[in-house]
């Protein structure tokens, strides 16, 4: 499956925020977001104004690298999203949010959105008790989805599914930890998603 090779923590770098691609590292003061705050490369900190073409182009940047998506299938999705009923860039979030990694993401069978879609990859998710190991299969609302028996044993699975019980519960996923099982309520309302995403931009930008 193709992905994208260039270093998670420069990604922040570039885009100039958190962009949590690396799991644990993320929330501590190990993370070059907290280092060093300016883009990579010899001219990172010089500060230049952006275009209104080049934020729209950096902000549609910024959706794809959060939910690690290569341009071609971010545009896809983008083409769904729009002829859609609805206001674009809800819908857009609303199916990004929907995809199986970004579930079992949140679920917590990964500690990264990278990992999980390694894990849905690697056979060991469910979805309503069957096997699927496709990433960006949308789940529905009332969906359950679970690690299969096999992988709960999994040293990584256990330690992330820990890990994000310490963190704040999200009201669209309603997850049983012990079981390593959890069912989707719905896809999250705007209000509920990162006020730091601008998505009217992105759709600025692929409407030209
Ligand atoms: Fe981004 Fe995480 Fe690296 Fe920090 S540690 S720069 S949030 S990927």
């Amino acid at each position: 499956m193709a992905r994208s090779i260039e270093p998670k923590c420069k990604q922040c770098r570039r885009e100039g925020e958190k962009l949590f691609l690396k799991g644990e590292k993320c929330f501590s003061d190990k993370c070059a977001i907290e280092r060093r705050n300016y883009p990579p490369g010899q001219h990172g900190q010089k500060k230049g104004r952006l275009s209104d073409y080049g934020g729209q182009l950096r902000e549609k940047q910024k959706v794809r690298r959060i939910y690690g998506i290569l341009e071609k299938q971010f545009r896809n999705i983008y083409k769904q999203a729009d002829s859609s009923k609805g206001v674009t860039g809800d819908t857009l979030l609303k199916l990004l949010e929907s995809r199986l990694d970004n579930v079992a993401y949140h679920m917590g069978f990964g500690s990264s959105r990278t990992e999980a879609r390694q894990v849905v990859r690697h056979n060991s998710i469910l979805v309503n008790g069957k096997r699927v190991n496709i990433p960006s299969y949308i789940i529905k609302p009332g969906d359950v989805v679970e690690v299969s028996n096999k992988a709960k044993s999994q040293l990584r699975i256990k330690s992330s599914v820990e890990s994000a019980s310490n963190r704040n519960v999200l009201s669209w996923i309603e997850v049983d930890t012990k079981g390593m099982k959890g069912v989707f309520k719905e896809a999250p309302d705007r209000s509920e998603l990162p006020a730091t995403i601008n998505e009217s931009l992105v759709v600025e930008l692929y409407s030209k």
